[in-house]
């Protein structure tokens, strides 16, 4: 059995040698559990968060030594758990290793589904938090507009996908120009605009005329401070991720903009409201695989996956996530089904 284990608490941007591999013996599973064989292990940013020393609060941090949690598809290789047999297809949270053990609590039967990645990205985790989070929280209107950066990644893509069907006008926000005209010629959004450029802000004004109804909080950082200026009476701001911020150890530089944001919140009445996708599962996620698999199947709704060959390769893919170096929801095909 390979894993990577947490070597070190990243100095900002996380490097190879703060994971390490490691390789041991397949566990045998106890009394009640299941021995799980990873095929796809998801990665995503707030793995980032889980490294530093003090966890994010909604969750605990990784422990130095210990496996890098993540989400996976794994196929059931030896069970000794009632509800699972050899052969089952799972969604667990094996993490970075070849071999996990789990008592069963955390698994889902994912039956023979048929492309079972997607269970990590549009039709799970990623694809409901950009459903609740636009949704429920953004409320989209027909005619408004939306904004949202990392407009070709896991959230991005299906908030915009979504905001369209809902018959809003879609300013895009990526990095580079194959993600720029991915996002205008497949994913039918309105405008696109590359982040990187130095006149961006200049670009978001002339894209948004009627200013900004919702902003799709997923990365912070610069395009926040081009969004602000823009934003209209009784917009609302879900704050999905700041990503851009994610590898900071020290506060801004410049003047405190503190006051400026609050100023701004209050003289525009904005709604802005944080959200942790874990705690909607009970009351929404139903409703969202219906939807989804309505939109998947009329051809409404894209996915795409960035697809990384082998475990050894996560690290890399991992660091290439936090500086948009991936292209679609990014997973890792750890074994052969
Ligand atoms: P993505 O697939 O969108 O990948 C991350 C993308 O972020 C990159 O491809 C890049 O896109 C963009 N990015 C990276 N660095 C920066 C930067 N410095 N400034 C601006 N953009 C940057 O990841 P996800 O869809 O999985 O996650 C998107 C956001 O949603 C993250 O902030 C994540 O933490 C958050 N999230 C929150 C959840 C919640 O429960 N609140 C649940 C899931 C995700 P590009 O090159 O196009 O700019």
């Amino acid at each position: 059995n390979r894993r990577f284990a947490l070597a070190a608490h990243p100095q900002g941007l996380p490097t190879p040698q703060d994971v390490r591999l490691e390789t041991g013996p397949v566990p045998a599973p106890g009394d009640g559990q299941v021995l799980l064989r990873t095929l796809y292990l998801s990665l995503d940013p707030y793995m980032r968060n889980l490294m530093d020393e003090v966890g994010p609060v909604y969750a605990p941090a990784v422990p130095l030594g210990e496996a890098m949690v993540g989400g996976t598809v794994n196929r059931v290789v030896a069970s000794n758990h009632p509800d699972f047999k050899p052969g089952d297809l799972v969604l667990g949270n094996a993490g970075w290793q070849d071999y996990a053990l789990s008592d069963g609590s955390d698994l889902t039967a994912l039956g023979d589904m048929a492309e079972p990645s997607h269970a990590l990205g549009g039709l799970g985790m990623p694809g409901f938090t950009a459903y609740v989070g636009l949704l429920d929280l953004g409320q989209p209107k027909p005619g408004d507009t939306v904004v949202v950066a990392a407009a070709t990644g896991a959230v991005g893509a299906v908030v915009g996908q979504i905001a369209k069907l809902k018959g809003a006008r879609v300013v895009a926000i990526v990095g580079g120009e194959d993600k720029r005209r991915y996002a205008l010629d497949e994913l039918g959004f309105d405008v696109c605009l590359d982040r990187r450029d130095p006149d961006f802000a200049a670009q978001l004004a002339q894209a948004c005329p009627d200013g900004i109804d919702v902003y799709f909080e997923n990365v912070g950082g610069e395009v926040f401070d081009a969004v602000l200026p823009l934003l209209n009476i009784g917009a609302r701001v879900p704050v999905c991720g700041i990503i851009a911020h994610y590898n900071d150890k020290t506060a801004p530089a410049g003047p405190d903009r503190v006051p400026l944001l609050m100023s701004a919140i209050l003289q525009k009445r904005i709604k802005v409201q944080g959200f942790i996708i874990f705690d909607h599962y009970e009351q929404r996620f139903e409703a969202f695989r219906r939807d989804m698999a309505e939109w998947i199947g009329s051809g409404a709704l894209k996915l795409r996956e960035d697809r990384v060959d082998g475990l050894e390769n996560a690290p890399e893919a991992f660091i290439g996530l936090l500086q948009g170096r991936n292209f679609g929801k990014l997973v890792v095909r750890v074994g052969e089904d």
